[in-house]
């Protein structure tokens, strides 16, 4: 059994946090340049340019890349034969607050959803943790923006509904996001389970890297299809028009109840801030 110890976890979450918000994923800009290449519309390729600037000067000088820097969704995945020596939970909560505190970054949680206290650091952070087979640990942190989260939706279909109720309703749902998702957006589709877990399954298919196919090739058909329709919605980088509207869509699944077909759509901002690491 191989031990890692929680001081280790919470310095590696303390500057995941800080270096996601700092440092956009180079697969988020080669995507910005993909997109500004083949970009019709001239506000839209403009948007793309800035976008690319503002991740430059962030990098450079030091600065969060959004003012937003995000609710902390913090996702484990820790071998069986892997234990955290102290209380995994405190350690990610204590990573995710100094990270704040150090990296200048903004508070952006309230204690309570209606009485809207700021807490100041950040936390508590939102953790799931997974087990699986071996002894490696894997940290993964998203700096998720709430402009596209309050965008998101989540739908009871019904198997009839099928793979067309599904397009219909993830591209009802892109549509009404327009420019309020902050696009070109990342689409997390969960599909199956329940309706507590599918919202996770969509959050979950965000952690994956861009361009990832699901291995199933049956999903990997769908992810591609819905994200040509989606383009040509003519949304356009921040709704100012034209064919990138979403960088890439990825789906995860779950089996399900006979009688259901939960649907979530998670849509993720172009401040699509993720990293991995490993203990
Ligand atoms: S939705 Fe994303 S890009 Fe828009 S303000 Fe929030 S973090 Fe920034």
């Amino acid at each position: 059994m191989r031990s890692v110890p929680a001081r280790a976890v919470e310095e590696k979450v303390r500057d995941l946090c800080i270096d996601i918000n700092y440092h956009m994923p180079r697969d988020m800009l080669q995507a910005f340049e993909r997109a500004r290449e083949t970009e019709v519309s001239p506000p839209g390729r403009e948007v793309l340019t800035q976008l690319l600037a503002n991740a430059r000067t962030a990098a450079s000088e030091g600065l969060p890349y959004c003012q937003d820097t995000g609710t902390a969704v913090v996702y484990i995945r820790q071998g069986e034969e892997v234990r955290v020596e102290g209380r995994l939970e405190e350690a990610v909560h204590r990573g995710v607050s100094a990270g704040t505190r150090e990296g200048f970054l903004r508070g952006s949680i309230v204690r309570d959803p209606l009485r809207r206290q700021n807490t100041g650091d950040n936390t508590p952070p939102v953790l799931h943790v997974e087990r699986e087979p071996g002894d490696k640990f894997h940290i993964a942190v998203m700096a998720k923006g709430s402009g596209a989260e309050n965008m998101s939706q989540l739908r009871m279909l019904t198997p009839a509904d099928g793979p067309d109720g599904i397009r219909r309703f993830v591209l009802q749902v892109v549509r009404e996001a327009g420019p309020n998702a902050c696009p070109p957006v990342t689409i997390g589709l969960g599909i199956g389970s329940t309706f507590d877990t599918v919202a996770w399954l969509a959050k979950k298919a965000l952690f994956r890297p861009l361009g990832r196919r699901n291995p199933d090739p049956y999903y990997a058909d769908l992810e591609v299809a819905l994200l040509r329709d989606i383009n040509r919605l003519g949304i356009g980088p921040m709704g100012f028009g034209g064919k990138n509207t979403a960088l890439d869509l990825r789906i995860e699944t779950a089996p399900c109840h006979i009688a259901a077909l939960p649907v979530a759509v998670n849509l993720e901002c172009h401040a699509h801030r993720v990293r991995e690491a490993e203990l």
